[in-house]
């Protein structure tokens, strides 16, 4: 067990308090260094989770404004969870490192092209409007790239990279509630999100569709809002617990009024997020209560949908190379679950090799540590390749948008398979492949 040294006036503080808590689990085995994919790609102790944990410790006992060297190894960080995965002894390195960042954010000033670049992120990614709006324009100026990365302005390059090569058909106008086409056995609110909303509506479109055609009947509330991951993990504490708060408001509003049964989420790093809104408010009087209520609450769409029993009208026998999102295998410890449910659906799924490694998109991380999240993308699409598959499902937005970067195979969210496979249409990014010609069939069902 690790020895700490905290005075009683540092512990006084909940969050140094709980720090120190996590501190003391690890036992310096090593183990979680293995499946790092920092330390995996760069071979340094300290770009490791023990490294990182040795690090924060240091910093936290001391009381020290967070240093260059420091955050240069936290910033490297994925908060991919993989250590979680590994660790014998439970450490909880999510609440450490995400205490760590919000000390970064309070105590180190950054340069002014890496304020100037995270405030941008801040104010542009959890707002689907402004999203739609920059999405708009972006398309024009997506082939300068190459460019861009070449005279140093590879944050920006990466960020262009990101922007889909086609958009989503949106129903804008889309009803905030949809009743089953089935008798209603259920009722359930959906969060929305932010990026989603704004780079591929088709998603929850096909999660309503489903939830529908099985019996459940879908709220949107209309005060729903980005879950707070972008600007949390950016260390923007006050402004993420804003969006925290304002959530929990319109979730309780349902659970109060009409009541529901789940609250389901479709892109994985959200649902890590709102599950975790419990802890996150723990101390605070007015909310801690409902926040548990709301985090007890909620499950990524394919925990709920494996409590449905699905109706499959069609044998698609397609090979599917599951990608397990982290926020997904790491954060929630849902990954049988997915493949299970696309086998169920006559999909024939496939494991990826080395698939408990991040594919490098991590939330905005694809935008801040372009080479990083480059060489991983890589290495998975390499060893995607292997698999020849006809297509790949996988349960975040981040990762569809970060592997399409990488790979001509399709990517698509592993609930538009299940909608497509029990009566829905054809997913977007498979009419023009070979599945149309070799399957003949799935005329669309709209
Ligand atoms: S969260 Fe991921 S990148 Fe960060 S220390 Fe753990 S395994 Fe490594
Ligand atoms: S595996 Fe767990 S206990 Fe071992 S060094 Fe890593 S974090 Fe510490």
């Amino acid at each position: 067990m690790m020895k700490t040294s905290f005075t009683p006036a540092q512990l006084s503080d909940p969050g140094v308090a709980e720090s120190e808590r996590i501190l003391r689990t690890c036992v310096h085995c090593g183990f979680c260094t293995a499946t790092c994919p920092t330390y995996v790609l760069l071979g340094d102790e300290l770009d490791s989770p023990r490294g990182r944990i040795y690090l924060i410790k240091d910093m936290l006992e001391n009381d020290r404004p967070a240093t260059a060297e420091v955050v240069k190894h936290i910033d490297r960080c994925l908060s991919c969870l993989a250590c979680m995965t590994t660790c014998p002894s439970g450490v909880h390195y999510m609440h450490l490192v995400d205490h760590a960042r919000a000390h970064i954010a309070r105590t180190y000033r950054r340069g002014w092209r890496e304020r100037l670049l995270r405030a941008f992120l801040a104010h542009l990614m959890p707002y689907p409007a402004r999203l739609r709006a920059i999405l708009k324009s972006s398309f024009i100026v997506k082939p300068l790239a190459p460019a861009l990365a070449a005279v140093g302005f590879t944050s920006l390059a990466a960020m262009l990279r990101l922007i889909p090569a086609r958009r989503g058909n949106a129903l804008w106008q889309r009803s905030r509630r949809s009743v089953p086409i089935a008798r209603r056995t259920g009722r359930v609110a959906l969060l929305s999100g932010c990026v989603n909303e704004a780079v591929a509506p088709g998603i929850n479109d096909a999660a309503i569709r489903v939830l529908n055609r099985h019996g459940i009947e879908v709220v949107r509330p209309a005060r729903a809002c980005c879950c707070g991951a972008l600007t949390w993990h950016l260390g923007r504490e006050r402004e993420s617990l804003e969006f925290v708060r304002r959530n929990i408001d319109a979730f309780s509003h349902e659970i109060e009024g009409e009541g529901i049964d789940a609250i389901i989420i479709t892109a994985s790093g959200c649902g890590t997020m709102v599950k975790d809104y419990g802890f996150m408010l723990r101390n605070d009087p007015l909310y801690a209560k409902r926040a548990e209520r709301v985090a007890a609450l909620t499950k990524d769409i394919s925990e709920y949908l494996m409590m449905l029993e699905l109706r499959p009208v069609c044998e698609t026998n397609l090979l599917v190379a599951y990608h397990g999102a982290c926020s997904l295998q790491h954060g929630q410890k849902i990954n049988r679950e997915p493949k299970q449910l696309l086998t169920r659906a006559g999909f024939v799924v496939c494991d990826i090799p080395e698939g408990h490694l991040c594919c490098g998109s991590a939330g905005t991380y694809n935008m801040l540590q372009p080479a990083l999240a480059r060489r991983l993308a890589e290495r998975k699409a390499e060893n995607i390749a292997k698999l020849a598959p006809r297509v790949i499902a996988t349960g975040n937005l981040g990762c569809m948008t970060q592997l399409a970067t990488v790979t001509d195979i399709p990517i698509v969210h592993t609930v538009e398979l299940i909608d497509w496979a029990t009566g829905g249409p054809l997913p977007d990014v498979l009419r023009t492949s070979v599945v149309e010609e070799r399957t003949g069939l799935l005329a669309p069902v709209t």
